[in-house]
């Protein structure tokens, strides 16, 4: 049996809830289909207060924004979630394939918004097989999600803002931290937090890597080391972490595998950190009737990914013909507060990504069109 809905969305984070709301409020029937047993993406695990603009709720506990974003869309009798919904392919039918509670579904979506988020980037390096070595969001969830405490002393692996943020977290849950090291020359994150953790004792190493992790049946310690101005690492300069965890953040790449797979034109853009679909200003990739939204379509921030989300649920419900003045109205609003939201200091590398993506849409067939 083939299940039809106006509008599919796939992943339930910040972009996927968002995009369902906006579309919902126009008038179009939403199917969210989400891998996870509860919605809420990142954000179910973000125990602290977010930095960002008041628009998105920053200040407020990124757990409460998705609790109040799900809430919302549970609300709302035009949106139907399922969870333990895992999209496998989108087919050139038109078909999505869904793996629901172990059973194989298909839906016939008239749109399809694909907000399925980002993965977490790994390190090559001897031993990275070794158990006690983690991704920072799997550390994040054992704590914040499970409740458990995760390691005894951790040394983290990037001091970005997620490196930063988990590192006091961990101290929070009691663990010790050996430090924190960066292959950079600078701390990425933001001060705030790195000061911080500076100030429960914790050393940040910046132009440091792991050399090799070793241990017999699980991680003993790890031979970190100095890195020169070219990133070389400097002989004679290893020294040895004891820990039983290595968390690494080291930075998360778009989770595109099924606009891959649906054959939307893609380009690989460092700013907006790998491999991301081609889209237009409404967020539409290549496929037509295919939008793609969050960190899916470049890595950033809540607060960027709710809005891509309300512009693509927005995009999509206004091109079914729901409400056409409403939806122009709005989608200019959702595309001025990107703007604004992208216009502070750390938009930058994110504007010059987007730029770097329109350029690579001109030459692969001129899908963008502003
Ligand atoms: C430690 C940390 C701290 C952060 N702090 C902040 C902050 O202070 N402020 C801020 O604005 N941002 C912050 N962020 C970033 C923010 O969490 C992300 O940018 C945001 O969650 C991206 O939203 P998204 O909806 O695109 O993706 P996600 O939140 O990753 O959601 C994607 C969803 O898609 C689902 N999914 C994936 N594949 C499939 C599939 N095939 N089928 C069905 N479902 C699928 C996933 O299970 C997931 O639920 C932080 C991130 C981290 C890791």
């Amino acid at each position: 049996m083939i299940k039809d809905t106006e509008i599919l969305v796939i992943g339930a984070g910040p972009a996927g809830l968002a995009a369902a709301s906006a579309a919902a409020f126009l008038g179009a029937s939403v199917l969210i289909c989400e891998r996870d047993d509860a919605p809420g993406g990142q954000l179910v695990k973000q125990t602290h207060k977010f930095f960002g603009s008041e628009k998105q709720y920053a200040g407020d506990r990124g757990i409460y924004i998705g609790r109040r974003l799900t809430g919302a869309v549970r609300e709302n009798p035009q949106i139907e979630l399922m969870t333990n919904a895992t999209v496998l392919g989108i087919y050139d039918d038109g078909i999505v394939t869904v793996l629901h509670d172990n059973r194989h579904l298909k839906i016939r979506p008239q749109k399809t918004i694909v907000a399925t988020g980002a993965a977490e980037k790994f390190l090559a390096f001897p031993g990275n097989d070794l158990p006690g070595i983690y991704g920072a969001g799997a550390v994040q969830t054992l704590m914040n999600v499970a409740g458990v405490r995760p390691a005894e002393r951790v040394l983290m692996v990037g001091a970005g803002n997620i490196g930063l943020i988990v590192t006091y977290q961990l101290l929070q849950a009691g663990v010790q931290v050996a430090g924190v090291i960066e292959a950079a020359p600078k701390i990425g994150g933001y001060l705030v937090h790195a000061s911080k953790i500076r100030r429960a004792g914790v050393p940040i190493l910046t132009r440091h890597t792991v050399c090799e992790a070793f241990g017999t049946d699980q991680l003993e310690g790890v031979r970190i080391c100095r890195l020169d101005d070219q990133g070389q690492k400097i002989p004679g300069s290893e020294e040895t972490v004891a820990c039983d965890t290595l968390c690494l953040a080291v930075g998360l790449t778009p989770l595109t595998e099924l606009c891959w797979q649906a054959g939307c034109e893609m380009a690989w853009i460092r700013e907006l950190s790998g491999h991301v679909p081609i889209v237009d200003e409404n967020l539409e990739t290549s496929v037509p009737g295919l939008y793609a939204a969050g960190d899916v379509s470049g890595i950033e921030e809540a607060s960027s990914a709710m809005v891509e989300g309300r512009l693509a649920g927005l995009a999509a419900a206004g091109s079914l013909g729901y409400r056409p003045e409403q939806a122009k109205e709005e989608i200019l609003a959702a595309r001025a507060e990107l703007a604004e939201l992208r216009s502070g200091p750390t938009g930058g590398k994110i504007m010059a990504g987007l730029a770097r993506m329109r350029e690579a849409g001109k030459t692969k067939g001129g899908v963008f069109v502003c």
